[in-house]
């Protein structure tokens, strides 16, 4: 599935098609949506924003499409109406001069007005957005830090939309791995100096993967694996299915487990759930 830094690169390849043009043509599979497609052709297109897992395009007339892709959704480019031979359901079509966006398989697709747009159930339970440029880590780490999260396991909470927006699996196993901290840790168990690192990891490893299109390890790690023809999926991560080969820190075996009921991988010497 997506994580933020997936999802603010298809909001960057949307806005450079769609930004500041104007609509010549939109259609919607859903009937429900369907009398929309008049009133937001015409208008001009004035902002392209994602929001944890979901996409807002924001159109002159005030009205915004929000779509959240969850498993399968996808945002495709193409020339003007070249429409790609997939099997997938063509979702929403929004055609411009020179290219079309489609968006296949997602079934969260809403248009909103200004109010409704405020009062979106999924937009208003987000918690603080790690790839919004304002964030800091003293955001992350007070966020972490808060009383009432204490006795989650960090498998969960990191991974809780409405705590941290934007981290899902890959980055969570990443993260914590770079903290040396076990998956089945509480906040509560932590030290602070702890704390601060994972907050740090969070917020550095997603802005990473956002820069580097998905790659969490370190730099010169990568140059190394790539200098001897490792392909991408085999060098990008520390941790995340990497099971059964060996920790770039310590030499110890990763494994594949559940922590909190999520599948995950650690390497359960970096990661003790001791370490302090
Ligand atoms: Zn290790």
């Amino acid at each position: 599935m997506p994580e933020g830094p997936e999802i603010r690169r298809a909001r960057d390849e949307l806005a450079e098609v769609l930004f500041d043009r104007e609509v010549q043509q939109i259609s919607f599979a859903f009937a429900r949506l369907k009398p929309f497609e008049p009133l937001l052709t015409g208008q001009t297109i004035v902002s392209i924003e994602s929001r944890g897992k979901a996409m807002l395009i924001g159109f002159s007339n005030g009205y915004t499409l929000y779509s959240h892709n969850q498993l399968y959704g996808r945002w495709m480019i193409v020339p003007v109406k070249q429409y790609p031979q997939i099997s997938r359901q063509l979702r929403l079509a929004i055609h411009g001069n020179e290219y079309s966006a489609l968006l296949y398989s997602a079934s969260e697709i809403e248009v909103l007005d200004e109010q409704q747009l405020l009062v979106q159930p999924y937009l208003q339970k987000l918690g603080l957005e790690l790839l919004a440029p304002e964030t800091s880590e003293d955001d992350v780490y007070q966020r972490l830090n808060q009383a009432c999260y204490a006795r989650r396991n960090l498998m969960n909470l990191l991974q809780d939309q409405s705590v941290l927006s934007g981290m899902g699996n890959y980055l969570c196993c990443e993260a914590l791995h770079a903290s040396g901290i076990h998956p089945q840790s509480k906040p509560g168990d932590l030290t602070d100096r702890q704390i601060k690192r994972l907050a740090r990891n969070c917020l550095g490893l997603s802005r990473l993967s956002y820069q580097t299109r998905g790659i969490t390890n370190s730099q010169k790690k990568v140059a190394q694996l790539k200098r001897q023809g490792v392909a991408f999926e085999d060098y990008r991560f520390q941790v995340y299915r990497r099971a059964g080969q060996t920790c770039y820190q310590c030499g110890e075996l990763i494994v594949k487990g559940k922590y909190a009921g999520r599948m995950g991988y650690i390497c359960p010497s970096c990661q003790s759930l001791f370490n302090k």
